[in-house]
């Protein structure tokens, strides 16, 4: 089934314990992308400067993700910069320059236009409704957002979540998002908002899934060595949607293992720096590790 993706593409300067990494590929529609095409194709929307390397996104395109969205305007590729210390969970945004995102109008190919499952990811509202417009009829939305659009643009984001059917956010935006500190009164108040579905992401602490009054609870797969975390979000959700966009279900035991497929790729993706470990992975190497994160969680 085809799944679209609507967010940014950037080069990021990335600083953790174990290295830095200037300019390399990044975003959250790439990290989607790389995540999700493990499971289905996927169309990409986008835009990119005159300073953007295609050759860099190859192995994507090699990998089913189709790029007619991609959009290059004259001026610089937006540019992301991010420190970790050794507590990973936490990160320091050092600068981001938007440049050509700034202007960014998505327009969603005639191609993509009868998408079934779409994935916006952390973009302004006012550009997350402009796509949701120009989508005919799809059968699941997806939604990230921050707390910057939390507090900056609070009356569109509540028009895109009427339009929300599943939202993927990390704890602290959940907190926020309803003034409420106990994550499982802040699901069920998320749900008055639109969205049938609340992902909330607890770090290297797992996920926590609240759909239809029943809530699950993934731990995140346990790796001794995490040295990038950036893109574990966007990979995450990329693993998520793409399985459930493979099976062509929504129901609470297609979404509890979508939940682990996701954790799954995520845990790859923080390996290593970009998409060193993404870039090198098929559907193979994610089952094996399900395999493992199934023993981990039975009792
Ligand atoms: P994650 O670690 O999953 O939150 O995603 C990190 C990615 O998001 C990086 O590759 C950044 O380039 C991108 N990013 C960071 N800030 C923004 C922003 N304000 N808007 C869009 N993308 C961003």
């Amino acid at each position: 089934m085809s799944l679209l993706v609507v967010g940014s593409i950037a080069y990021d300067t990335v600083e953790t314990p174990y290295g830095k990494v200037e300019d390399s590929l990044g975003g959250s529609a790439l990290y989607f992308s790389a995540a999700a095409s493990l499971f289905c194709p996927v169309n990409v929307v986008g835009v990119v400067g005159s300073d953007f390397d295609a050759s860099k996104i190859s192995f994507l395109k090699k990998r089913g993700v189709n790029f007619d969205g991609l959009y290059m305007e004259s001026g610089h590729t937006f540019r992301w910069g991010g420190r970790y210390y050794d507590d990973m969970n936490k990160r320091e945004t050092l600068f981001t320059f938007l440049n050509v995102f700034e202007r960014f109008q998505p327009r969603i190919p005639e191609n993509y236009q009868k998408a079934k499952y779409v994935f916006l990811a952390n973009i302004d509202p006012e550009l997350q409704l402009e796509v949701l417009d120009q989508i005919k009829k799809p059968k699941l939305v997806a939604l990230d957002t921050m707390n910057f659009w939390i507090s900056g643009k609070r009356s569109e984001l509540d028009k895109v979540l009427k339009r929300t059917d599943i939202i993927v956010l990390n704890d602290e935006e959940a907190k926020e998002l309803t003034d409420e500190f106990n994550l499982i009164k802040a699901a069920r108040r998320i749900t008055e908002l639109g969205p049938k579905s609340v992902i909330i992401k607890k770090g290297e602490h797992g996920a926590m899934l609240y759909h239809n009054g029943h809530f699950f609870f993934s731990p995140a797969f346990p790796l001794e060595k995490v040295v990038d975390p950036t893109g574990a979000g966007d990979s995450f959700a990329g693993g998520f949607m793409g399985y459930i966009a493979r099976a062509n279900k929504q129901d609470f035991r297609t979404l509890k293992r979508a939940i682990i497929y996701g954790s799954t790729v995520a845990s790859f993706n923080v390996e290593d720096f970009s998409f060193k470990r993404l870039e090198n992975i098929e559907l193979k190497d994610i089952e094996e590790r399900v395999k493992i994160f199934k023993q981990l969680m039975a009792f």
